[in-house]
């Protein structure tokens, strides 16, 4: 038995919303990449959503948008998986680190406010991560960033269904735009798929002109007197991040799933809390004013015994990981000398993430639970 940190969960009626798609006249670019859309603005109480066949896809168009290029430079967090930083690259901007809160692994605003204080150079975009499904602290986060003009982008590939004070992730109440992923491991599912929202009518027009070839039938973009119907204009350089029909079916059959599954997931969280408060360990903190979508559950073991639990966890079939090493450690950013963060390595140092998935049975939970126990008192 394996019991995996996360997988997806796909019924009758997602596989019977995909074959439905498969035998419409249109498989890409038809209408139900459209009603997504909706579905996903409307779930997040946002303006517009443009989909994409990716987060990294979400990621780099929402950085295109907002003019990102050569010349201009990204911050972003650490202790996240390397698109939220990669995306900067592609535009050929450089990119830096603000570190992290280390009890919560989210960008710290202290950190963010005393290095804007001594930065001698200002990103032109802050990219935020709501790591394991919590949000950060965007209040101070957006005051900060906004009041010195740094366009703000949430990269929320953990956080869809997340709540932070009044606001719904992804309505974009303190950000410029919000990007979630579609991968299985994420709270829903399109195979891969990723989604911009915004409530910027000019934002999302530049996201769907990057997210398909920068070629647009806008009359209201196009440069030329259209030669016909048949003209469209390439205005500059985009890629093809469209997501296909077939892929938005299971999309918006998954969405109506998921407030069932984040409930399920803080239900798993909260037997966690329970049974693991007394074992010295510590245990993932979400602050009262939020609602965590709960992607995954980190706990924080001695640094000197970490690797010793995670492979006695894995030789007994849990399938535990670590979120994130941080991405100034990976060959290919190390090799642009950066100095290591404190609270990014704090939290490195000691992070485990167990299992924590809707489609776990309460027992497989338990077995958990009792596995980690053993782990935790043996020879300490
Ligand atoms: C999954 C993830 C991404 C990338 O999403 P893909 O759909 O796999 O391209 C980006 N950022 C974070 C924080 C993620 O977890």
């Amino acid at each position: 038995m394996t019991i995996p940190y996360g997988r997806q969960q796909i019924d009758s009626d997602d596989i019977n919303a995909v074959i439905e798609a498969l035998k419409s006249p249109l498989i890409t670019q038809g209408p139900l990449v459209t009603s997504f859309e909706k579905d996903v603005a409307a779930y997040c109480c946002a303006r517009h959503a443009v989909a994409v066949n990716s987060g990294t896809a979400a990621l780099h168009v929402a950085c295109l948008a907002l003019g990102l290029g050569k010349g201009d430079l990204v911050w972003t967090t650490p202790i996240t998986f390397v698109a939220s930083a990669n995306c900067a690259r592609y535009c050929g901007a450089e990119v830096d680190f603000v570190d992290v809160d280390s009890d919560t692994g989210n960008m710290s605003a202290a950190a963010l406010e005393s290095k804007l204080s001594t930065a001698c150079r200002l990103p032109k975009i802050l990219i935020v991560v709501h790591l394991a499904g919590t949000p950060a602290d965007m209040e101070k986060i957006h005051a900060l960033a906004s009041s010195r003009g740094i366009k703000i982008i949430e990269d929320a590939c953990h956080a869809l269904g997340a709540r932070y004070k009044d606001s719904v992730t992804g309505d974009c109440s303190y950000c410029d735009a919000t990007v979630f992923s579609f991968h299985p491991v994420k709270a829903i599912t399109t195979g891969e798929g990723g989604m911009v929202t915004t409530n910027d009518h000019e934002l999302e027009k530049r996201c769907r002109l990057y997210a398909s070839h920068g070629v647009t039938r806008d009359p209201e973009l196009m440069e030329r007197k259209p030669d016909g119907d048949w003209a469209y204009d390439q205005i500059d350089l985009g890629f093809n991040y469209r997501m296909p029909d077939i892929n938005a079916a299971l999309g918006i059959s998954q969405l109506k799933k998921l407030d069932g599954w984040i409930a399920k997931r803080n239900e798993y969280a909260a037997l966690y809390d329970e049974a693991l408060k007394n074992l010295g360990i510590g245990l993932p903190a979400v602050a009262k004013d939020r609602l965590s979508a709960r992607h995954i559950y980190v706990i924080r073991v001695p640094a000197d015994r970490r690797k010793k639990i995670f492979d006695g966890l894995r030789k007994q079939g849990i399938w535990c990981n670590v979120h994130y090493a941080p991405v100034y450690r990976q060959p290919y950013y190390a090799a642009m000398g950066y100095a290591p963060l404190d609270g990014a390595e704090e939290y490195y140092a000691s992070a485990i993430t167990i299992p924590l998935c809707p489609s776990l049975e309460a027992e497989e939970i338990e077995f958990v639970i009792q596995t980690l126990k053993k782990e935790i008192s043996a020879d300490n």
